[in-house]
């Protein structure tokens, strides 16, 4: 089956062809440093993170090109670094090296180009000077805004009226604007912000330009896949598309756009002030292992909204470590070959990346591997092992030698046990005989010894 997915701009799922041949170019927009990544920041990391596998997957590593940026100049930035009373270039360093640090923990894979801001600001300034001579932009008051006007096509997109996008983009009311809808391309900088030379006077680049100029320059005009947050897609794709078909002549910029839903936190939106604001550093830090914030992450289908609940960690935690005693069934090394990966798995995340029914052939897939252990077909049991440990390679999940993850979770969670062991109560006070003796297996698999009382709790103690 070929990869399909679903296209923000044309509101339909497109079978994904890509322009060149064989190769796939992919922009995702990246984090802005200068505070910890939340988990809203990390469902769209591992979301496009999973879209990456898959297209290596398809074309092949060497066929990707996947860039995301690192937003390094930022007014949030220049807020923050204030704040903490810490020069820019050192929060941003430190927060570009958390971030890396969280993303790998969630086996997310290193884009192909990195590219920041403060790399790229003379193709910046080049982008906005062609806008300027297109008529698509002007400067006044060493501010340059983008002239919505001269663009007919803005809003088609997100497909707001003028209005909405007026309103929804809290539009600052300048004298200098000739429309309230132009937004900043460059502005002006005070002695103590940071600055660089342009034919407009010292100053800095806005937000969208800068994602306009990276993606052209590592990418081309005209590329594949751009990625980001729902609430990314306006203003700042707007802008984006805006800017980019301008200064090209109206060469396209993008053929599918595509965005992952809102995360919230038990059902409330994630804000500090509501103190309900979870960073995947501090769920690092809790002992939670990546993977299975990776598994929660991917277990609502990534244009779903995202409800973030212990309930639900606790289902991922509960389904990663199943899928791990499976691959542990036997206690021999398990081979690894991403091409061993499960038809039906493939093409769930083949089709617009449906992860919570690969999930499930993956969950499946974990009972026939513990059958056949019990069965003693041995053979049956490696050939299935392996299927399952390529299936969930594919999903960036069951990296860690099982042991190693299985002894880790013991140690870190005697909770989960007890979780497990209540569950075996009740499986047999339902005379659900299999299941219970399913859930007694896993745990003597790691090396947890049930002792059955007669008032009907259990005890256990480590062997
Ligand atoms: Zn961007």
């Amino acid at each position: 089956m070929p990869l399909v997915l679903y296209n923000s701009l044309t509101r339909r799922k497109d079978p994904f062809v890509p322009i060149d041949g064989n190769n796939v170019r992919m922009y995702v927009c990246g984090p802005t440093v200068y505070d910890l990544a939340h988990i809203g920041n990390a469902r769209a990391v591992v979301v496009f993170d999973q879209l990456y596998r898959v297209l290596r997957h398809t074309y092949g590593a060497d066929h990707v090109r996947y860039v995301r940026n690192i937003t390094d100049i930022d007014d949030k930035i220049i807020d923050a670094a204030r704040a903490n009373g810490e020069p820019i270039e050192a929060l941003t360093a430190r927060t570009t090296a958390l971030f890396h640090a969280d993303m790998d923990a969630l086996g997310a894979l290193r884009p192909d180009v990195e590219p920041r801001c403060t790399g790229h600001v003379p193709q910046m300034i080049a982008m906005i000077a062609k806008l300027i001579a297109g008529g698509n932009a002007y400067a006044a008051e060493g501010h340059v805004l983008f002239a919505v006007a001269s663009w007919p096509r803005y809003g088609r997109l997100s497909r707001r009226s003028r209005q909405e996008m007026i309103a929804g983009a809290r539009v600052e009311v300048a004298p200098y604007k000739r429309d309230p809808g132009d937004f900043v391309l460059w502005k002006p900088s005070t002695p103590d912000q940071p600055a660089w030379d342009s034919p407009w006077g010292r100053g800095r680049p806005g937000w969208h330009i800068e994602c306009s100029a990276m993606s052209e320059a590592h990418l081309g005009e005209t590329f594949d896949i751009h990625g980001g947050g729902l609430d990314l897609i306006f203003p700042h794709h707007e802008n984006e598309l805006a800017q980019s078909e301008s200064a090209h002549g109206g060469k396209k910029f993008v053929n599918f756009w595509m965005h992952n839903g809102f995360l919230s936190v038990d059902s409330t939106k994630m804000s500090k002030s509501l103190g309900n604001f979870v960073t995947v550093h501090d769920l690092l830090e809790q002992g939670v292992p990546g993977e299975v914030i990776r598994l929660a992450l991917l277990s609502t289908h990534y244009r779903d909204p995202l409800n973030w609940t212990d309930e639900a960690l606790d289902q991922a935690r509960r389904r990663l470590f199943r899928l791990y005693v499976a691959l542990n069934r036997g206690k021999h090394p398990v081979v690894r070959d991403n091409d061993l990966a499960l038809d039906p798995v493939r093409e769930a995340l083949e089709d617009d990346l449906n992860t919570p029914l690969a999930l499930t052939h993956l969950s499946d897939l974990a009972t026939l591997v513990n059958r056949s252990h019990d069965l003693g077909e041995i053979e049956e049991r490696d050939r299935l092992q392996g299927v399952l440990a390529a299936s969930g390679q594919l999903f960036g999940l069951l990296s860690i030698e099982p042991e190693i993850f299985l002894k880790g979770e013991q140690r870190s969670d005697d909770a989960l046990i007890r979780s497990r062991i209540a569950a075996r109560i009740q499986a047999r006070r339902e005379r659900r005989f299999a299941d219970a003796d399913q859930i007694r297996n896993e745990l003597v698999n790691i090396g947890i010894i049930l002792e059955d009382k007669p008032d009907g709790t259990t005890d256990w103690r480590k062997a």
